[in-house]
This record gives C-alpha cells, structure tokens and sequence, in this order.
C-alpha cells in the first residue's frame, strides 16, 4: 500500500490525505501532553480510547442535529473525517468553576456558575492560547459577528447534549473545549464541530466522589490515566471489546 500523505502532526493526534478529496483520516496517538507540552508521557491505549469516545460523542451530536466533521471510524485509531478549515478559537464551555478560571478569579474549583459561559482563546501554542474577547475575534477577522452568534448557540447545545449524556452514568461535565471548522460548499459556508471531544478536552467529575476521570489526572499527578479513561468508556458502554485495561504484572517476591 502506497504510504499516506501526512497533513499535520498535533500534540495528540496526526492529519494524513484521505481517501477521497474533501476527507482526512485522524489518527489517535497515545501521547499525552500538559502545560503546553511542559509535561510529556505515553499513556498506553489512550489514543484507542479517544478515538472511540470522540465517535460516541460526535455520532451522537450529529443524531440530534448539531452537524460534525466526523464521518466514521476506520479502525482502532483512525476515523475518517471532513476536511473543514479550522477556526483558529478554542470554543471553551463552562458550567462550574476550574482550572484557569477558578485561577484567575480566585474561585474554588467545582463552585456551580450562574449560567453556562462561553469563552474563547486563540489558539497558538507559542501565546499560551491567550483568552480573547469576541471584540477581538471580530475586530481581527478571525471570524464574524453571525459566525460568532452560531458558534455561542451550537456550543450551548454541544453543551446541554453532553451535560446530560455525562449525567445518565453518573458524571458532572464541568468544562470542556471543542474547536469549530468551516466547510464550503462553492459560495455556501457551514460551521461544524471538529477536532475531538474526549477526556483530554472535558472536565469530568463522578457526581458522587467528586473523582477526576479527565486530563486533569495527568496534569496534577493523581493517578492512572488510562483508568480514569476506561471508566469513562466504561460507563458510556463504548469500550472496545478486545482492549480491556489489564493491571501491569506485579512482581511476588
Ligand atoms: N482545554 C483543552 N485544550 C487546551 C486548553 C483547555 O482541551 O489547550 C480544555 C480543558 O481540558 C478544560 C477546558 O478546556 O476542560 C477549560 O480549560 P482551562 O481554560 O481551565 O485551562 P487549563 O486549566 O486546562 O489550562
């Protein structure tokens, strides 16, 4: 097989040509990365699970309307996409304080806010993806005013969709990140949801422990990774059924 083209290689995930034009394929990695790649690691089977729980979330975005780059998965790291020209925003949703916000305004984290927020960074790795308001965005071009009020409404409906999808097993989505990607058809413009949407962009909290199953177990040194995700996909009913997690040999003295 002739090898494939490589689009662009990101921190968790690669781009390569498609099969047919208009199409990319998304290959899920195992890396893992925090503070804008300060922290590194491999997290063994990370990527298998990405690629499952973004198609969960992406099919089921798209069954109640809210169109996706996704169009289906190919095997146990690929999906096959949409070629969409990404809005370069990262589109943050929040409904309880954490992270930045809770840092910079001086919050405790998981303290419920008044109404969801949206907010907004450009995404650029060398600025540390500096939070931005809409003025800039418009003032700058990086998208329009009408773009904009389409990304707020579609964010709040990514939103309520995943809240209560989070909440039937038992989960508190507390923030989470999605990127948006345009897609023309000749002069005809559609905003879709792109990227992933996966533990690695969501803050998850188990509604009766208060336990992380997200990034933030990697980012703050509070376990395995790879069983906060598992528990995720485990409870979603998504675990592929041929990679279970299997605890590491120990050694019996
Ligand atoms: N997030 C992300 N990619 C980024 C920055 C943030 O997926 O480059 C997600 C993050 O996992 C969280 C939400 O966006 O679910 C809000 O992140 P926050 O602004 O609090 O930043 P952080 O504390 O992660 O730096």
């Amino acid at each position: 097989m002739a090898r494939r083209k490589l689009v662009y290689e990101g921190k968790a995930k690669i781009l390569y040509e498609g099969p047919e034009p208009g199409t990319f394929v998304q290959y899920f990695k195992d890396d893992a990365t925090a503070g804008n790649g300060a922290k590194k690691d491999v997290i063994e089977g990370k990527g298998v699970l990405n690629n499952r729980l973004s198609e969960f979330f992406m099919t089921g975005l798209g069954n109640i309307g809210i169109p996706t780059h996704f169009i289906r998965r190919l095997n146990m790291r690929e999906q096959l996409i949409r070629q969409v020209e990404i809005i370069p925003l990262e589109v943050i949703v929040r409904n309880f304080a954490a992270g930045s916000m809770a840092k910079r305004l001086g919050m405790e984290e998981g303290a419920t806010l008044p109404r969801p927020i949206v907010e907004f960074s450009l995404k650029d790795d060398k600025l540390g993806d500096p939070l931005v308001p809409e003025e800039y965005i418009i003032a700058f071009g990086w998208a329009s005013q009408q773009d904009m009020d389409d990304i707020v409404s579609m964010a709040l409906r990514v939103n309520d969709f995943m809240s209560g999808v989070m909440f039937g097993v038992g989960i508190k989505l507390i923030d989470f990140k999605i990127e948006i990607g345009r897609i023309w058809d000749n002069d005809f413009m559609r905003l879709v949801v792109a990227d992933e949407i996966s533990p690695d962009s969501c803050r998850l909290w188990d509604v009766e422990t208060g336990q992380k199953l997200d990034k933030d177990v990697f980012r703050q040194d509070l376990g395995s990774l790879s069983d906060a995700y598992t528990e995720v996909a485990r409870r979603l009913g998504v675990l592929p059924s041929n990679v279970t997690h299997r605890p590491k040999p120990t050694l019996i003295n």
